[in-house]
Protein backbone atom coordinates (compact mmCIF):
# COMPACT_ATOMS: atom_id res chain seq x y z
CA UNK A 1 0.00 0.00 0.00
CA UNK A 2 3.00 2.53 0.53
CA UNK A 3 4.88 3.11 -2.15
CA UNK A 4 8.65 4.41 -2.44
CA UNK A 5 7.24 7.17 -4.69
CA UNK A 6 4.74 8.01 -1.47
CA UNK A 7 7.49 7.34 0.98
CA UNK A 8 10.15 9.76 -0.67
CA UNK A 9 7.73 12.96 -1.25
CA UNK A 10 6.68 12.84 2.29
CA UNK A 11 10.20 12.77 3.42
CA UNK A 12 10.23 15.84 1.35
CA UNK A 13 7.67 17.45 3.70
CA UNK A 14 8.36 19.53 6.65
CA UNK A 15 7.99 16.21 8.64
CA UNK A 16 9.69 13.67 10.97
CA UNK A 17 8.60 10.48 8.56
CA UNK A 18 9.06 6.71 9.79
CA UNK A 19 8.10 3.42 8.43
CA UNK A 20 6.79 0.60 10.40
CA UNK A 21 6.80 2.59 13.53
CA UNK A 22 5.57 0.61 16.43
CA UNK A 23 2.54 2.27 17.98
CA UNK A 24 2.61 1.16 21.09
CA UNK A 25 5.19 4.10 21.69
CA UNK A 26 2.26 6.33 21.05
CA UNK A 27 -0.49 4.88 23.37
CA UNK A 28 -1.10 5.48 26.49
CA UNK A 29 -1.97 1.46 26.74
CA UNK A 30 1.38 0.68 25.18
CA UNK A 31 -0.19 -1.51 22.76
CA UNK A 32 -0.37 -1.56 19.48
CA UNK A 33 1.77 -2.97 16.28
CA UNK A 34 3.66 -1.15 13.42
CA UNK A 35 1.80 1.43 11.18
CA UNK A 36 3.00 1.17 7.94
CA UNK A 37 3.79 5.08 8.06
CA UNK A 38 3.92 7.61 10.38
CA UNK A 39 4.89 11.10 10.49
CA UNK A 40 4.76 14.48 12.95
CA UNK A 41 4.31 17.09 10.83
CA UNK A 42 5.30 20.14 11.35
CA UNK A 43 3.01 22.74 9.79
CA UNK A 44 0.32 23.37 7.83
CA UNK A 45 1.08 23.97 4.46
CA UNK A 46 3.25 20.49 4.65
CA UNK A 47 -0.05 19.12 6.42
CA UNK A 48 -1.86 19.51 3.17
CA UNK A 49 0.77 18.45 1.03
CA UNK A 50 0.17 15.22 3.25
CA UNK A 51 -3.24 15.10 2.58
CA UNK A 52 -2.93 15.45 -1.42
CA UNK A 53 -0.06 12.79 -1.61
CA UNK A 54 -2.64 10.41 0.26
CA UNK A 55 -5.32 11.27 -2.20
CA UNK A 56 -3.23 10.92 -4.89
CA UNK A 57 -1.45 7.63 -3.85
CA UNK A 58 -4.75 6.29 -2.63
CA UNK A 59 -3.32 6.01 1.09
CA UNK A 60 -5.47 5.93 4.01
CA UNK A 61 -4.60 8.22 6.57
CA UNK A 62 -5.21 8.70 10.72
CA UNK A 63 -4.55 11.63 12.70
CA UNK A 64 -3.70 10.78 16.37
CA UNK A 65 -3.92 13.18 19.34
CA UNK A 66 -1.58 11.79 22.66
CA UNK A 67 -3.16 8.54 21.72
CA UNK A 68 -4.79 8.07 25.47
CA UNK A 69 -7.98 7.20 24.05
CA UNK A 70 -7.05 4.63 21.50
CA UNK A 71 -6.78 0.92 21.41
CA UNK A 72 -4.79 -0.26 17.60
CA UNK A 73 -4.68 -3.67 16.79
CA UNK A 74 -1.13 -6.02 17.21
CA UNK A 75 -1.56 -6.35 13.31
CA UNK A 76 -0.93 -2.40 13.69
CA UNK A 77 -2.13 0.17 10.96
CA UNK A 78 -2.14 -0.09 7.60
CA UNK A 79 -1.62 3.26 5.54
CA UNK A 80 -0.48 6.43 7.21
CA UNK A 81 -0.84 7.68 11.15
CA UNK A 82 -0.20 11.74 11.05
CA UNK A 83 0.27 13.01 14.49
CA UNK A 84 0.90 17.26 14.49
CA UNK A 85 4.06 18.44 15.82
CA UNK A 86 5.62 21.75 15.41
CA UNK A 87 3.40 24.87 15.11
CA UNK A 88 0.26 23.30 15.86
CA UNK A 89 1.71 23.04 19.41
CA UNK A 90 2.07 26.90 20.37
CA UNK A 91 -0.14 28.72 22.46
CA UNK A 92 -1.04 32.12 21.48
CA UNK A 93 -3.12 34.76 23.96
CA UNK A 94 -5.89 36.93 22.04
CA UNK A 95 -7.53 39.74 23.02
CA UNK A 96 -10.80 39.69 25.40
CA UNK A 97 -9.79 36.56 27.28
CA UNK A 98 -9.68 34.36 24.43
CA UNK A 99 -6.73 31.55 23.33
CA UNK A 100 -5.55 30.18 20.87
CA UNK A 101 -4.35 26.70 21.19
CA UNK A 102 -2.68 24.66 18.23
CA UNK A 103 -4.30 21.01 18.19
CA UNK A 104 -1.04 19.14 19.64
CA UNK A 105 -0.56 20.76 22.40
CA UNK A 106 -1.38 18.83 25.64
CA UNK A 107 -4.50 19.78 27.89
CA UNK A 108 -1.94 19.84 30.93
CA UNK A 109 0.49 23.01 28.82
CA UNK A 110 -3.07 24.66 27.97
CA UNK A 111 -3.82 24.43 31.90
CA UNK A 112 -0.67 25.70 32.93
CA UNK A 113 -0.68 28.20 30.48
CA UNK A 114 -3.96 29.63 31.39
CA UNK A 115 -3.66 28.99 35.13
CA UNK A 116 -0.03 31.53 34.48
CA UNK A 117 -2.35 34.30 33.24
CA UNK A 118 -5.40 33.57 35.82
CA UNK A 119 -7.67 32.49 33.33
CA UNK A 120 -10.46 29.90 34.40
CA UNK A 121 -13.01 27.33 32.43
CA UNK A 122 -9.81 24.29 31.54
CA UNK A 123 -9.32 23.14 35.03
CA UNK A 124 -11.61 20.26 34.39
CA UNK A 125 -8.90 18.89 32.05
CA UNK A 126 -6.05 18.69 34.55
CA UNK A 127 -4.88 15.40 34.49
CA UNK A 128 -6.75 14.14 31.13
CA UNK A 129 -3.83 13.12 29.31
CA UNK A 130 -5.11 13.87 25.72
CA UNK A 131 -4.25 16.82 23.04
CA UNK A 132 -6.58 19.58 22.27
CA UNK A 133 -7.38 18.32 18.93
CA UNK A 134 -8.46 14.93 20.60
CA UNK A 135 -10.49 16.34 23.49
CA UNK A 136 -12.25 18.53 20.56
CA UNK A 137 -13.12 15.32 18.67
CA UNK A 138 -13.75 13.58 21.66
CA UNK A 139 -15.68 16.35 23.63
CA UNK A 140 -13.51 15.58 26.55
CA UNK A 141 -15.06 16.15 30.08
CA UNK A 142 -14.57 15.52 33.87
CA UNK A 143 -16.14 16.54 37.45
CA UNK A 144 -18.85 18.51 35.41
CA UNK A 145 -16.86 20.23 32.98
CA UNK A 146 -16.30 19.65 29.21
CA UNK A 147 -14.79 20.74 26.50
CA UNK A 148 -17.60 21.74 24.80
CA UNK A 149 -18.29 24.54 27.63
CA UNK A 150 -15.03 26.48 26.37
CA UNK A 151 -14.48 25.76 22.89
CA UNK A 152 -15.32 29.15 20.57
CA UNK A 153 -13.78 27.69 17.21
CA UNK A 154 -11.82 25.24 15.87
CA UNK A 155 -10.40 25.37 12.37
CA UNK A 156 -9.57 22.40 10.48
CA UNK A 157 -8.37 20.53 7.17
CA UNK A 158 -10.92 18.69 5.20
CA UNK A 159 -9.84 15.40 3.62
CA UNK A 160 -9.44 17.53 0.41
CA UNK A 161 -6.86 19.63 2.04
CA UNK A 162 -8.95 22.50 2.32
CA UNK A 163 -8.88 24.91 5.51
CA UNK A 164 -12.16 25.50 7.35
CA UNK A 165 -13.68 26.24 10.59
CA UNK A 166 -16.85 25.37 12.99
CA UNK A 167 -17.76 27.86 15.51
CA UNK A 168 -20.11 28.01 18.32
CA UNK A 169 -23.32 25.51 17.57
CA UNK A 170 -21.75 24.19 14.00
CA UNK A 171 -19.30 22.19 16.37
CA UNK A 172 -22.40 20.11 17.54
CA UNK A 173 -21.05 18.82 20.89
CA UNK A 174 -22.74 16.36 22.70
CA UNK A 175 -21.25 13.70 24.77
CA UNK A 176 -17.93 12.44 24.05
CA UNK A 177 -18.97 13.38 20.48
CA UNK A 178 -18.53 16.76 18.16
CA UNK A 179 -18.84 17.08 14.68
CA UNK A 180 -15.47 15.55 13.74
CA UNK A 181 -16.50 12.04 15.29
CA UNK A 182 -16.20 9.59 12.58
CA UNK A 183 -14.81 12.09 9.59
CA UNK A 184 -11.41 12.12 7.95
CA UNK A 185 -10.82 15.90 9.50
CA UNK A 186 -8.41 17.39 10.95
CA UNK A 187 -8.62 20.04 13.98
CA UNK A 188 -5.69 22.24 13.56
CA UNK A 189 -6.25 24.95 15.93
CA UNK A 190 -8.99 25.87 18.41
CA UNK A 191 -10.17 28.66 19.91
CA UNK A 192 -11.09 28.85 23.71
CA UNK A 193 -12.71 31.56 25.50
CA UNK A 194 -11.50 31.69 29.35
CA UNK A 195 -13.00 34.02 32.42
CA UNK A 196 -10.07 35.65 34.60
CA UNK A 197 -10.02 34.50 38.18
CA UNK A 198 -8.07 34.69 41.14
CA UNK A 199 -4.47 32.09 39.91
CA UNK A 200 -4.75 30.90 43.80
CA UNK A 201 -8.45 29.47 43.19
CA UNK A 202 -7.93 27.90 40.09
CA UNK A 203 -4.79 26.56 41.64
CA UNK A 204 -6.86 25.01 44.45
CA UNK A 205 -9.22 23.81 41.76
CA UNK A 206 -6.68 21.66 40.01
CA UNK A 207 -5.56 20.37 42.84
CA UNK A 208 -8.33 19.30 43.83
CA UNK A 209 -9.12 17.25 40.60
CA UNK A 210 -6.15 15.51 40.48
CA UNK A 211 -6.45 14.95 43.96
CA UNK A 212 -9.57 12.96 43.41
CA UNK A 213 -8.08 11.17 40.46
CA UNK A 214 -5.09 9.62 42.21
CA UNK A 215 -7.39 8.51 44.99
CA UNK A 216 -10.00 7.10 42.50
CA UNK A 217 -8.11 5.84 39.29
CA UNK A 218 -5.28 3.81 38.42
CA UNK A 219 -2.86 6.76 36.85
CA UNK A 220 0.49 4.51 37.34
CA UNK A 221 -0.69 1.78 35.26
CA UNK A 222 -1.12 1.94 31.62
CA UNK A 223 -4.64 2.58 30.55
CA UNK A 224 -7.19 4.68 27.96
CA UNK A 225 -9.02 5.94 30.53
CA UNK A 226 -12.63 4.64 31.10
CA UNK A 227 -13.15 2.12 28.67
CA UNK A 228 -17.10 2.46 28.26
CA UNK A 229 -19.08 5.26 27.93
CA UNK A 230 -21.47 6.31 30.71
CA UNK A 231 -24.59 4.19 30.01
CA UNK A 232 -27.48 6.92 31.07
CA UNK A 233 -27.98 9.95 33.21
CA UNK A 234 -26.23 8.77 36.58
CA UNK A 235 -25.68 5.20 35.50
CA UNK A 236 -21.96 4.36 35.64
CA UNK A 237 -20.33 1.40 33.80
CA UNK A 238 -17.84 1.42 36.23
CA UNK A 239 -20.51 0.24 38.85
CA UNK A 240 -22.12 -2.27 36.71
CA UNK A 241 -18.98 -3.74 35.99
CA UNK A 242 -18.50 -3.98 39.69
CA UNK A 243 -22.02 -5.45 41.03
CA UNK A 244 -21.19 -7.63 38.04
CA UNK A 245 -18.34 -9.46 40.23
CA UNK A 246 -16.11 -8.22 37.72
CA UNK A 247 -13.30 -5.79 39.38
CA UNK A 248 -9.87 -7.11 38.72
CA UNK A 249 -11.33 -9.63 36.47
CA UNK A 250 -8.71 -10.81 33.64
CA UNK A 251 -8.01 -12.02 29.89
CA UNK A 252 -4.13 -12.56 29.19
CA UNK A 253 -2.59 -9.33 30.44
CA UNK A 254 -5.66 -6.94 30.81
CA UNK A 255 -7.08 -6.16 33.95
CA UNK A 256 -10.33 -4.71 34.83
CA UNK A 257 -8.27 -2.34 37.01
CA UNK A 258 -9.04 -3.16 41.22
CA UNK A 259 -8.97 0.76 41.91
CA UNK A 260 -11.62 1.49 39.12
CA UNK A 261 -13.79 -0.78 37.56
CA UNK A 262 -13.94 1.85 34.73
CA UNK A 263 -10.88 0.99 33.69
CA UNK A 264 -8.82 -1.95 31.88
CA UNK A 265 -5.18 -1.60 32.39
CA UNK A 266 -2.02 -3.10 30.58
CA UNK A 267 -0.63 -5.44 33.54
CA UNK A 268 1.38 -7.85 32.05
CA UNK A 269 2.38 -7.20 28.11
CA UNK A 270 -1.79 -7.50 27.25
CA UNK A 271 -2.79 -7.67 23.63
CA UNK A 272 -4.86 -5.68 21.57
CA UNK A 273 -6.22 -8.94 21.74
CA UNK A 274 -6.75 -9.55 25.31
CA UNK A 275 -7.87 -6.15 25.88
CA UNK A 276 -10.70 -6.82 23.38
CA UNK A 277 -11.84 -10.55 24.92
CA UNK A 278 -12.24 -8.59 28.21
CA UNK A 279 -14.66 -5.78 26.33
CA UNK A 280 -16.69 -7.98 24.87
CA UNK A 281 -16.92 -10.43 28.07
CA UNK A 282 -17.75 -7.66 30.36
CA UNK A 283 -20.59 -6.57 27.67
CA UNK A 284 -21.51 -9.60 27.73
CA UNK A 285 -22.22 -10.42 31.46
CA UNK A 286 -23.33 -6.72 32.01
CA UNK A 287 -25.88 -7.20 29.26
CA UNK A 288 -26.91 -10.33 30.75
CA UNK A 289 -27.08 -9.33 34.43
CA UNK A 290 -28.20 -5.44 34.49
CA UNK A 291 -29.80 -5.63 31.14
CA UNK A 292 -27.38 -2.62 29.94
CA UNK A 293 -25.34 -2.87 26.81
CA UNK A 294 -22.31 -1.24 27.16
CA UNK A 295 -21.18 1.10 24.71
CA UNK A 296 -17.32 2.25 24.17
CA UNK A 297 -15.70 5.19 24.36
CA UNK A 298 -12.30 3.61 23.62
CA UNK A 299 -11.92 4.31 20.14
CA UNK A 300 -10.09 0.94 18.29
CA UNK A 301 -7.78 1.47 15.19
CA UNK A 302 -6.09 -1.21 12.58
C1 LIG B 1 -5.54 7.94 32.75
C2 LIG B 1 -6.56 8.50 31.77
C3 LIG B 1 -7.57 9.34 32.24
C4 LIG B 1 -8.52 9.86 31.35
N1 LIG B 1 -9.50 10.68 31.86
C5 LIG B 1 -10.40 11.19 31.01
C6 LIG B 1 -11.43 12.07 31.51
O1 LIG B 1 -11.50 12.38 32.68
N2 LIG B 1 -12.33 12.55 30.61
C7 LIG B 1 -12.27 12.25 29.28
O2 LIG B 1 -13.11 12.75 28.51
N3 LIG B 1 -11.31 11.43 28.79
C8 LIG B 1 -10.38 10.90 29.62
N4 LIG B 1 -9.40 10.07 29.11
C9 LIG B 1 -9.42 9.70 27.68
C10 LIG B 1 -8.59 10.63 26.77
O3 LIG B 1 -7.54 11.24 27.48
C11 LIG B 1 -9.46 11.69 26.10
O4 LIG B 1 -10.46 11.10 25.29
C12 LIG B 1 -8.64 12.65 25.24
O5 LIG B 1 -9.46 13.71 24.84
C13 LIG B 1 -8.04 11.98 23.99
O6 LIG B 1 -7.11 12.88 23.43
P1 LIG B 1 -5.86 12.36 22.60
O7 LIG B 1 -5.11 13.54 22.12
O8 LIG B 1 -5.08 11.39 23.40
O9 LIG B 1 -6.59 11.66 21.39
P2 LIG B 1 -6.27 10.22 20.74
O10 LIG B 1 -6.51 9.17 21.77
O11 LIG B 1 -4.96 10.24 20.09
O12 LIG B 1 -7.43 10.16 19.66
C14 LIG B 1 -8.78 10.07 20.06
C15 LIG B 1 -9.66 10.41 18.84
O13 LIG B 1 -9.46 11.79 18.52
C16 LIG B 1 -9.08 11.91 17.15
N5 LIG B 1 -8.15 13.05 17.04
C17 LIG B 1 -7.05 13.28 17.79
N6 LIG B 1 -6.47 14.44 17.39
C18 LIG B 1 -7.22 14.93 16.37
C19 LIG B 1 -7.13 16.07 15.52
N7 LIG B 1 -6.14 16.98 15.64
N8 LIG B 1 -8.08 16.24 14.58
C20 LIG B 1 -9.09 15.34 14.42
N9 LIG B 1 -9.22 14.24 15.19
C21 LIG B 1 -8.30 14.03 16.15
C22 LIG B 1 -8.40 10.59 16.80
O14 LIG B 1 -8.46 10.34 15.41
C23 LIG B 1 -9.25 9.60 17.60
O15 LIG B 1 -10.42 9.24 16.90
C24 LIG B 1 -8.45 9.53 29.99
C25 LIG B 1 -7.42 8.70 29.51
C26 LIG B 1 -6.49 8.18 30.40
C27 LIG B 1 -5.40 7.30 29.87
Amino acid sequence: MINENFFNMLKQQDADVYSEEPMSKHTTFHIGGNADCFCEVKNISSLKNIIYLCKEYAVPYFIIGLGSNLLVADDGIRGLVIKLGGEFNSITLLEDNYIRCGAGVSLARLCVFARKISLSGVEFAWGIPGSVGGAVYMNAGAYEGEISQIVDSAAYIDSNGNSKKYSGNELKFSYRNSVFTNTDNIITDVTFKLEPKPQELITDRMQELMDRRKAKQPINHPSAGSIFKRPGKNIYAAALIEECGLKGFSIGGAEVSTKHSGFIVNDHNATAKDVKALIEHIQKIVLEQKGIKLCCEVKFIG
